[in-house]
Protein backbone atom coordinates (compact mmCIF):
# COMPACT_ATOMS: atom_id res chain seq x y z
CA UNK A 1 0.00 0.00 0.00
CA UNK A 2 2.94 2.38 0.69
CA UNK A 3 4.89 1.50 -2.31
CA UNK A 4 1.34 2.07 -4.01
CA UNK A 5 1.03 5.89 -2.84
CA UNK A 6 4.96 6.45 -3.16
CA UNK A 7 4.97 6.00 -6.72
CA UNK A 8 1.64 7.79 -7.08
CA UNK A 9 3.66 10.95 -5.19
CA UNK A 10 6.51 10.27 -7.55
CA UNK A 11 4.35 9.86 -11.01
CA UNK A 12 2.62 13.56 -9.75
CA UNK A 13 5.69 15.14 -9.15
CA UNK A 14 7.18 14.18 -12.57
CA UNK A 15 3.93 15.56 -14.18
CA UNK A 16 4.45 18.95 -11.68
CA UNK A 17 7.77 19.10 -12.92
CA UNK A 18 7.21 18.03 -16.61
CA UNK A 19 4.49 20.88 -16.55
CA UNK A 20 6.56 23.22 -15.37
CA UNK A 21 9.85 22.34 -17.78
CA UNK A 22 11.71 20.87 -14.94
CA UNK A 23 13.62 17.71 -14.85
CA UNK A 24 11.67 15.31 -12.62
CA UNK A 25 14.93 14.21 -10.92
CA UNK A 26 15.48 17.64 -10.29
CA UNK A 27 13.46 17.51 -7.30
CA UNK A 28 14.10 15.37 -4.01
CA UNK A 29 11.19 13.81 -2.16
CA UNK A 30 11.31 13.47 1.79
CA UNK A 31 8.93 10.79 2.82
CA UNK A 32 7.87 12.51 6.62
CA UNK A 33 7.50 9.19 8.80
CA UNK A 34 7.05 11.52 12.03
CA UNK A 35 4.59 9.80 14.12
CA UNK A 36 4.83 6.35 12.13
CA UNK A 37 6.64 3.52 13.44
CA UNK A 38 9.82 2.27 12.14
CA UNK A 39 8.24 -0.40 10.03
CA UNK A 40 6.69 1.96 7.83
CA UNK A 41 10.10 3.08 7.28
CA UNK A 42 11.53 -0.31 5.93
CA UNK A 43 8.22 -0.73 3.72
CA UNK A 44 8.93 2.32 2.22
CA UNK A 45 12.72 1.91 1.79
CA UNK A 46 11.68 -1.48 0.22
CA UNK A 47 9.73 0.32 -2.23
CA UNK A 48 12.81 2.49 -3.26
CA UNK A 49 12.27 5.54 -0.85
CA UNK A 50 15.67 6.64 0.58
CA UNK A 51 15.31 9.90 2.28
CA UNK A 52 13.30 10.41 5.31
CA UNK A 53 11.94 13.45 7.30
CA UNK A 54 11.56 13.67 10.80
CA UNK A 55 10.34 16.41 13.37
CA UNK A 56 11.73 15.86 16.68
CA UNK A 57 15.32 15.00 17.36
CA UNK A 58 14.12 12.25 19.96
CA UNK A 59 11.99 10.11 17.74
CA UNK A 60 14.24 10.57 14.90
CA UNK A 61 16.85 8.72 16.99
CA UNK A 62 15.15 5.91 18.07
CA UNK A 63 14.04 5.15 14.35
CA UNK A 64 17.92 6.15 13.43
CA UNK A 65 18.86 3.71 15.61
CA UNK A 66 16.56 1.23 14.70
CA UNK A 67 16.94 1.21 11.10
CA UNK A 68 20.63 0.99 11.34
CA UNK A 69 21.91 -0.70 8.21
CA UNK A 70 19.59 0.52 5.89
CA UNK A 71 21.52 3.05 3.75
CA UNK A 72 18.59 5.83 4.64
CA UNK A 73 19.33 9.95 4.59
CA UNK A 74 17.58 10.81 7.28
CA UNK A 75 16.31 14.87 7.66
CA UNK A 76 15.22 16.68 10.53
CA UNK A 77 12.10 19.20 9.71
CA UNK A 78 10.91 20.78 13.14
CA UNK A 79 13.01 22.71 15.26
CA UNK A 80 15.37 22.73 16.95
CA UNK A 81 16.37 23.80 20.31
CA UNK A 82 20.19 24.39 20.81
CA UNK A 83 20.43 22.00 23.66
CA UNK A 84 19.77 18.98 21.09
CA UNK A 85 22.10 20.53 18.52
CA UNK A 86 25.05 18.28 19.56
CA UNK A 87 23.07 15.07 18.51
CA UNK A 88 21.61 16.54 15.71
CA UNK A 89 24.57 17.63 13.79
CA UNK A 90 25.70 13.67 14.24
CA UNK A 91 23.08 12.33 13.09
CA UNK A 92 21.16 13.71 10.43
CA UNK A 93 21.87 14.55 6.50
CA UNK A 94 20.03 17.79 6.32
CA UNK A 95 18.98 20.35 9.15
CA UNK A 96 16.25 22.16 7.16
CA UNK A 97 15.11 23.92 10.65
CA UNK A 98 18.07 26.34 11.00
CA UNK A 99 16.75 29.45 12.64
CA UNK A 100 19.84 31.34 14.74
CA UNK A 101 23.39 31.87 14.52
CA UNK A 102 23.71 30.33 17.31
CA UNK A 103 22.16 26.99 16.34
CA UNK A 104 24.62 26.97 12.78
CA UNK A 105 27.81 27.13 15.28
CA UNK A 106 26.44 24.08 17.86
CA UNK A 107 25.58 22.35 14.65
CA UNK A 108 28.90 23.31 13.10
CA UNK A 109 31.11 21.94 16.17
CA UNK A 110 28.72 19.06 16.97
CA UNK A 111 29.21 17.73 13.40
CA UNK A 112 33.19 18.68 13.35
CA UNK A 113 33.16 16.23 16.50
CA UNK A 114 31.44 13.70 15.15
CA UNK A 115 33.41 13.79 11.69
CA UNK A 116 30.23 14.71 10.18
CA UNK A 117 29.21 16.59 7.39
CA UNK A 118 25.47 17.80 7.57
CA UNK A 119 23.70 20.05 5.11
CA UNK A 120 21.76 22.77 6.84
CA UNK A 121 19.10 25.32 5.39
CA UNK A 122 17.60 28.28 6.57
CA UNK A 123 14.16 27.67 7.35
CA UNK A 124 12.72 31.24 6.70
CA UNK A 125 9.16 32.61 8.11
CA UNK A 126 7.69 34.24 4.88
CA UNK A 127 4.70 35.35 6.36
CA UNK A 128 5.42 37.03 9.78
CA UNK A 129 3.80 34.65 11.59
CA UNK A 130 4.62 35.17 15.10
CA UNK A 131 3.65 31.73 16.39
CA UNK A 132 5.98 29.85 13.63
CA UNK A 133 9.25 29.23 14.22
CA UNK A 134 11.91 30.25 11.27
CA UNK A 135 14.03 33.80 10.66
CA UNK A 136 12.10 36.62 9.07
CA UNK A 137 13.45 37.27 5.65
CA UNK A 138 15.29 40.68 7.10
CA UNK A 139 17.33 38.49 9.86
CA UNK A 140 18.50 35.78 7.14
CA UNK A 141 21.59 37.48 5.54
CA UNK A 142 24.00 37.64 8.68
CA UNK A 143 23.39 33.60 9.37
CA UNK A 144 24.51 33.55 5.24
CA UNK A 145 27.61 35.94 6.86
CA UNK A 146 28.08 33.24 9.88
CA UNK A 147 27.87 30.22 7.57
CA UNK A 148 31.04 31.40 5.65
CA UNK A 149 32.75 30.40 8.82
CA UNK A 150 31.51 26.83 9.47
CA UNK A 151 34.23 24.41 9.25
CA UNK A 152 32.06 20.90 8.61
CA UNK A 153 28.51 21.61 8.21
CA UNK A 154 27.52 23.76 4.98
CA UNK A 155 24.83 25.77 4.50
CA UNK A 156 23.05 24.89 1.37
CA UNK A 157 19.64 26.60 0.63
CA UNK A 158 16.22 27.51 2.18
CA UNK A 159 13.14 25.62 3.81
CA UNK A 160 9.94 27.72 4.71
CA UNK A 161 6.77 26.09 6.36
CA UNK A 162 3.76 28.75 5.43
CA UNK A 163 0.51 29.04 7.13
CA UNK A 164 -1.88 25.82 6.39
CA UNK A 165 -3.33 26.95 2.93
CA UNK A 166 -7.06 26.35 2.47
CA UNK A 167 -6.52 25.31 -0.92
CA UNK A 168 -3.15 24.39 -3.08
CA UNK A 169 -2.96 27.88 -4.40
CA UNK A 170 -3.29 29.45 -1.08
CA UNK A 171 0.32 28.54 -0.40
CA UNK A 172 1.73 29.59 -4.13
CA UNK A 173 2.24 33.91 -2.82
CA UNK A 174 4.60 32.16 -0.36
CA UNK A 175 6.19 29.33 -2.27
CA UNK A 176 6.74 32.34 -4.81
CA UNK A 177 8.08 34.73 -1.91
CA UNK A 178 10.76 32.51 -1.12
CA UNK A 179 12.19 31.67 -4.68
CA UNK A 180 12.13 35.71 -4.94
CA UNK A 181 13.84 35.93 -1.73
CA UNK A 182 16.42 33.68 -2.82
CA UNK A 183 16.94 35.47 -6.51
CA UNK A 184 17.58 38.39 -4.68
CA UNK A 185 19.91 37.47 -1.95
CA UNK A 186 21.99 35.55 -5.21
CA UNK A 187 21.97 38.68 -7.00
CA UNK A 188 23.25 40.32 -3.98
CA UNK A 189 26.33 38.16 -3.79
CA UNK A 190 25.56 35.31 -1.36
CA UNK A 191 27.28 32.33 -2.74
CA UNK A 192 24.91 30.41 -5.16
CA UNK A 193 25.70 26.78 -2.93
CA UNK A 194 24.44 28.88 -0.41
CA UNK A 195 21.30 29.10 -1.95
CA UNK A 196 21.36 25.76 -3.89
CA UNK A 197 17.86 23.64 -2.58
CA UNK A 198 14.66 25.27 -1.62
CA UNK A 199 12.45 23.05 0.70
CA UNK A 200 8.84 23.77 0.06
CA UNK A 201 5.82 21.86 -0.85
CA UNK A 202 3.62 19.21 1.17
CA UNK A 203 1.04 16.73 0.68
CA UNK A 204 -1.56 19.70 0.36
CA UNK A 205 0.45 21.64 -2.28
CA UNK A 206 3.54 19.99 -3.34
CA UNK A 207 2.84 20.12 -7.08
CA UNK A 208 2.45 24.54 -6.57
CA UNK A 209 5.76 24.18 -4.78
CA UNK A 210 7.05 22.38 -7.57
CA UNK A 211 5.75 24.64 -9.83
CA UNK A 212 7.49 27.77 -7.97
CA UNK A 213 10.62 26.21 -7.98
CA UNK A 214 10.89 23.20 -4.88
CA UNK A 215 13.95 21.63 -5.66
CA UNK A 216 12.92 19.31 -2.06
CA UNK A 217 9.27 18.60 -1.22
CA UNK A 218 8.40 16.89 1.83
CA UNK A 219 5.49 14.42 1.93
CA UNK A 220 4.15 11.92 4.85
CA UNK A 221 0.05 12.12 4.49
CA UNK A 222 -0.11 11.44 1.10
CA UNK A 223 2.67 8.61 1.60
CA UNK A 224 1.99 7.22 5.14
CA UNK A 225 -1.73 8.70 5.52
CA UNK A 226 -3.34 10.58 8.58
CA UNK A 227 -1.89 11.50 11.89
CA UNK A 228 -5.25 12.24 12.88
CA UNK A 229 -5.69 9.11 14.19
CA UNK A 230 -3.03 9.77 16.83
CA UNK A 231 -4.31 12.68 18.53
CA UNK A 232 -1.74 12.25 21.78
CA UNK A 233 0.86 13.36 19.33
CA UNK A 234 1.42 17.00 18.65
CA UNK A 235 0.53 17.13 14.74
CA UNK A 236 1.83 20.18 12.33
C1 LIG B 1 4.78 17.12 8.94
C2 LIG B 1 5.61 17.96 8.05
C3 LIG B 1 5.59 17.79 6.66
C4 LIG B 1 4.67 16.80 5.95
O1 LIG B 1 3.34 17.19 6.05
P1 LIG B 1 2.17 16.42 5.25
O2 LIG B 1 1.10 17.41 5.12
O3 LIG B 1 1.80 15.24 6.07
O4 LIG B 1 2.73 16.01 3.92
C5 LIG B 1 6.42 18.59 5.90
N1 LIG B 1 7.25 19.50 6.47
C6 LIG B 1 7.31 19.68 7.80
C7 LIG B 1 8.24 20.69 8.35
C8 LIG B 1 6.50 18.92 8.62
O5 LIG B 1 6.57 19.12 9.94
Amino acid sequence: MIADRLAEVRSRIAAAARSAGRAPSSIQLIAVSKTFPVDLVREAYAAGQRDFGENRVQEALQKIESAAGLEIRWHLLGHLQTNKARKAGAAFATIQSVDSIELLQKLDLAAVEAGATPELLIQVDVAGEATKFGVPPAGVPPLFEAATRLQAARVVGLMTLPPVPQTPEDARRWFRQLRDLRDGWRESGIPPPMLRELSMGMSGDFEVAIQEGATIVRVGTAIFGSRDAKPWVRNL
